[in-house]
């Protein structure tokens, strides 16, 4: 028998450590300590009910658990079989139906791929990993397929980039691997900035074995004998499991020389970033690596020809890394049946704002957002009406209700006005004024742009100023037309994505809610 308690980050806030340091005393109190193991883990996912504890053998779903509530959960579910029901998500119908994972409405549309491991096994422990067949991938890559052979599978799969843009992955590699060069390099991009977003994190955190696993199936398709994970400093945890993990796989001959008894070597290093948003910008975060100052460089050279130290450079965010070792296992195949024509497998969201459940949602693509926000997340907080969501963080766009039952993929979003983006969902209720949205992430963006060039550093200012008249009362309507040109200006002539995508918000607020822009001028004109 086990107790899983969850560790990420999200119930930290909710105060898991005093509620494991109480289940600890109980079990000691009680002389269970060697009978009842207590695992922590990952991130579940449903932040929104943290601390969560699962009992097992039953797997019984625990949530909003408190230091005073372990003395009877301890005495009720372990001494006497009884089930607390006080503490459940939702009470059981009979007593038979003891609610558990797949019973919860936040979890039945999911479908974990990508996170199957989180919240269920000991991110530290690599033997808990392998036990969920980890490393498995891995071990038949390098025994049995040649480096094109990997390659071919991921494009079989049509998996895309999951870090904003969607470019295919296996076309990516296979750049990445016809590039020449003596040395190549792998780096994982694990600077999620987006507001309101941690699905990385939550990997990171949750199963960082899983990332590692598909970096090195990268870095042993394109070539690459070294990888990096550029990782934001504000994750201490995600760099904490991070360190560990690559000690373990370093330890268990899973990292370091002639892996699996051929001649393939990999070595994995983190490089932790300061938090600059435009750091995840492929090119600046290669800036960043080098010790130089993070900002964009242009393209081409694309990373493929000309990355990390002029080498060529294959990288890729976490989400799409920890796709990889699913891919090999289950074969493309399997992979490509979940999801859309253009967009398969699953993606990972970030659920916030005024939604009832928060937390972290991974879903097939060609879901709708209708059941992202009421089935999983169950609709509007405090019974209010849905006004719009806000889907890709800073680049992307909102989206008002018309819009809610398109099937989620990265083409129907950008034929939207707004972008898949790396995953963050903010929600917004009827009493959200867009045009404060807009300058919400237009003050983001301008505080974030690195400067190098006019139309974003200087671009997205008079933006800002000209939303702040508006916002003011002091805006016209003329007003308004030179924020749209503006905004179609700085999209095209910017050098970087941040500064390509910084007047989304904007343009896809100016679509969809106009009126209350015009609202704001009306009394001026
Ligand atoms: Fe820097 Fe903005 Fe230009 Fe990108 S678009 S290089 S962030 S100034």
């Amino acid at each position: 028998s086990h107790i899983l308690v969850c560790g990420g980050t999200g119930c930290v806030s909710s105060g898991c450590e005093e509620v494991q340091e109480a289940l600890k005393e109980e079990l000691d109190k009680q002389g269970l300590t060697n009978e009842i193991k207590i695992v922590e883990t990952g991130c579940h996912g449903f932040c929104e009910k943290g601390p969560i504890l699962i009992v097992y053998p039953e797997g019984v779903f625990y949530c909003e658990v408190q230091p005073e509530d372990l003395e009877e959960l301890v005495e009720e579910h372990i001494l006497k079989g009884r089930i607390l029901e006080r503490l459940l998500y939702k009470e059981p119908m009979t007593k038979e139906n003891i609610p558990s994972y797949q019973d919860i409405d936040f979890y039945e549309k999911q479908q974990r791929v990508v996170l199957s491991n989180c919240g269920k096994i000991n991110p530290e422990s690599i033997e808990e990993y392998i036990a969920q067949d980890g490393y498995q991938a891995v071990g038949e890559v390098l025994t049995t397929m040649e480096p094109q052979e990997v390659i071919d599978e991921i494009k079989k799969s049509g998996l895309r980039g999951r870090g904003g843009g969607g470019f295919p992955t296996g076309v990516k590699w296979q750049f990445a691997y016809d590039a020449e060069g003596d040395k190549k390099y792998i780096i994982c991009n694990a600077d999620e900035g987006d507001p309101g977003a941690f699905m990385d994190r939550s990997l990171l955190e949750g199963d960082p074995h899983k990332l590692l696993e598909g970096m090195i199936i990268a870095g042993y398709a394109i070539g690459a004998d070294e990888g990096y994970i550029y990782v934001r400093a504000e994750y201490p945890l995600a760099i904490e499991r991070l360190e560990k993990a690559i000690d373990q796989a370093n330890e268990h001959g899973l990292l370091g020389e002639n892996l699996f008894g051929t001649d393939f070597s990999f070595d994995l290093q983190i490089k932790a970033g300061a938090g600059a948003f435009v750091c995840g910008e492929e090119t600046a975060l290669m800036a960043s690596i080098e010790g130089e100052r993070g900002m964009p460089r242009p393209r081409p050279p694309f990373p493929a020809q000309k990355g990390l130290w002029g080498k060529p450079t294959n990288i890729n965010n976490v989400e799409t890394y920890g796709n990889v070792p699913e891919i090999i296992n289950n074969g493309a195949e399997a992979f490509s049946e979940i999801g859309t024509e253009d967009s398969k497998g699953t993606k990972v969201f970030a659920l916030t704002g005024k939604i009832n459940n928060t937390g972290l949602a991974e879903v097939p693509m060609g879901i709708t957002m209708r059941e992202i926000i009421d089935d999983i997340g169950g609709g509007i907080d405090e019974g209010k009406d849905f006004k719009a969501v806000q889907i890709g963080g800073p680049s992307g766009g909102c989206l008002p209700e018309e819009k809610l039952d398109l099937p989620i993929d990265y083409d129907s979003l950008l034929d939207a006005g707004a972008m898949m983006g790396s995953g963050g969902l903010v929600v917004m209720d009827e009493d959200t004024c867009m045009v404060d949205v807009a300058r919400f992430f237009l003050n983001f963006t301008v505080s974030e742009s690195c400067g190098k060039c006019t139309p974003c550093r200087e671009g997205t200012k008079r933006m800002l100023e000209i939303l702040e008249k508006i916002t003011d009362g002091e805006g016209t309507l003329a007003d308004i037309d030179k924020l749209e040109s503006l905004a179609e200006t700085i999209k095209t002539a910017s050098l970087c994505g941040l500064g390509q995508t910084a007047p989304n918000p904007v343009l896809s607020t100016l679509r969809y809610f106009r009126d209350e822009y015009e609202a704001h001028v009306e009394e001026q004109t």
